[in-house]
């Protein structure tokens, strides 16, 4: 299948990935906390790459954090996101532990830049679907 607009890139959802995207369908970031040591992790993950153990529990959390790097994209390699070009992903390093990537939004793509805060937005795709994206908040001191 070619995807043709953004919605037609989100991933399936599965039994195991269901409150990460339901989460952002609602409008939160909810990621996987280990019932063991009570690190926040991501990618998802059955075991915790921290302590091995399987227990978890999902939580809600802040999503602010700093800028670790970004990509500005000036032609789209997919056509279903030739609308959007030019735009920048970051990736943001959390203060509740995780490296998570998204879109910027609410920002001039230039402006940006690496050690900057930033915190978790969620757009919503035009099938409804939520979709991660981040916002800046602070320049870097
Ligand atoms: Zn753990």
């Amino acid at each position: 299948m070619r995807p043709d607009t953004p919605a037609d890139l989100l991933p399936e959802v599965t039994a195991d990935t269901a409150p990460f995207y339901s989460g952002l369908d609602e409008g939160r970031l909810m990621l996987q906390e280990c019932a063991a040591c009570g690190r926040v992790r991501y990618p998802i993950a059955p075991v915790c790459p921290f302590c091995r153990a399987d227990a978890h529990r999902w939580r809600t959390v802040d999503g602010r954090g700093v800028v670790h790097s970004w990509v500005r994209y000036h032609r789209s390699f997919v056509s279903a996101f030739e609308t959007l070009v030019p735009y920048v992903v970051l990736t943001v390093q959390l203060d509740e532990g995780p490296r998570l990537f998204g879109r910027l939004v609410g920002a001039e793509a230039d402006t940006v830049n690496i050690g900057d805060r930033a915190k978790a937005v969620v757009e919503l795709s035009e099938s409804g679907r939520g979709v991660l994206a981040f916002t800046p908040t602070a320049k870097a001191q």
